[in-house]
């Protein structure tokens, strides 16, 4: 399994989310195959920021992983992301979770995503698609989530349709 992560907190937080998935697929490389509901959380880190609209994928690709990675700031970019302060505001962001069960450590990519565990912005949409997928040394989605105390911060916020490869809301 390959699955990306979605965030996003300034302007129309769902149309940044949904814009950015359909710009991936368009690109070419990148196909859908399952999408959470949108997520909405309160702000982790930098507390002093509207809360964010939160959403994951599986997706397929021919990508290796750094070229997946390019497809995804490169879809932020188009999307208008301005990099300002490290887990500032943000129009969208773009993470990938995991690369099937690759490790790996380089400077410009780390997989799994290193604060997978910790996130319930991401476990709980996750765990919509794909709640029985080791993602974490052998752990699943649903026991990460489970394990996870303060998931109380993380509501359903609207569904979203995977119709034709393409996201509309739900
Ligand atoms: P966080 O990683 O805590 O979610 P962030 O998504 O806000 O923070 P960004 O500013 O979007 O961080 O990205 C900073 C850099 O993180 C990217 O340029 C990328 O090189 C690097 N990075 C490392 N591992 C990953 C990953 N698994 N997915 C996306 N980016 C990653
Ligand atoms: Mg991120
Ligand atoms: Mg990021």
């Amino acid at each position: 399994m390959i699955a990306i992560a979605f965030g996003s907190n300034l302007g129309d937080r769902a149309g940044n989310i949904i814009a950015g998935a359909n710009q991936l697929v368009a690109d070419g490389a990148v196909k859908l195959l399952a999408i959470s509901s949108l997520y909405e959380t309160e702000p982790v880190g930098c507390k002093d920021q509207p809360d964010f609209l939160n959403a994951t994928a599986i997706i397929a690709t021919e990508l290796p992983p750094l070229a997946l990675l390019d497809a995804c700031l490169a879809v932020e970019k188009q999307l208008g992301r301005v990099r300002t302060l490290r887990w500032g505001p943000r129009v969208l962001d773009i993470d990938i979770l995991v690369y099937h069960d690759l490790q790996m450590n380089d400077e410009r990519l780390t997989l799994p995503h290193p604060r997978l565990p910790e996130r319930g912005f991401v476990l709980a949409p996750l765990a919509e698609i794909a709640p029985n997928t080791p993602v974490w040394q052998g752990l699943t989605v649903l026991e990460l989530l489970t394990a996870l105390q303060d998931d109380c911060a993380v509501r359903l916020h609207r569904k979203l349709l995977l119709q034709g490869g393409e996201i509309k809301l739900g």
